[in-house]
């Protein structure tokens, strides 16, 4: 039996998930070219290296873009779907959390943060405050 490439991908991203259920956000990043990679990978994609390492990011991003998604209040009401670009780099699909979904612009500043619902820990934006 051979190990398929989705399987390694599957534990890049169990042990993304592994992190994120203890708290912490994790990204990789590549020991060759030096760039900032998400979504969890084996190999980079970017020069092709499988040199890469995790690291805890500044959890600083910028909102690309942004799309409102209307859903009746009992699965959970309207929430937005947007896209982040983290301050390393990665550009990340997820949600603005904290705000109104539809308030959520494009550029404005987030900051990353983990949220549970039950036994799920789902990394999620909120705003970033402009005190500290
Ligand atoms: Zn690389």
């Amino acid at each position: 039996m051979t190990v398929s490439n989705q399987t390694l991908e599957t534990g890049a991203e169990k042990y993304y998930q592994t992190q994120l259920q203890a708290g912490a956000f994790t990204i990789q990043r590549c020991g060759d070219c030096d760039k900032s990679i998400f979504y969890p990978r084996m190999v980079c994609p970017h020069c092709g290296s499988d040199d890469l390492q995790w690291y805890t990011p500044s959890g600083k991003g910028t909102v690309y873009s942004v799309t409102v998604v209307r859903n009746k209040p009992e699965n959970g009401g309207d929430h937005n779907v947007a896209l982040i670009d983290l301050e390393e780099g990665p550009r990340m699909m997820s949600r603005v959390q904290d705000i109104a979904p539809g308030e959520v612009r494009i550029g404005q500043s987030v900051v990353a943060c983990i949220q549970r619902t039950g036994d799920e820990a789902l990394l999620v934006f909120v705003p970033a405050g402009d005190k500290a």
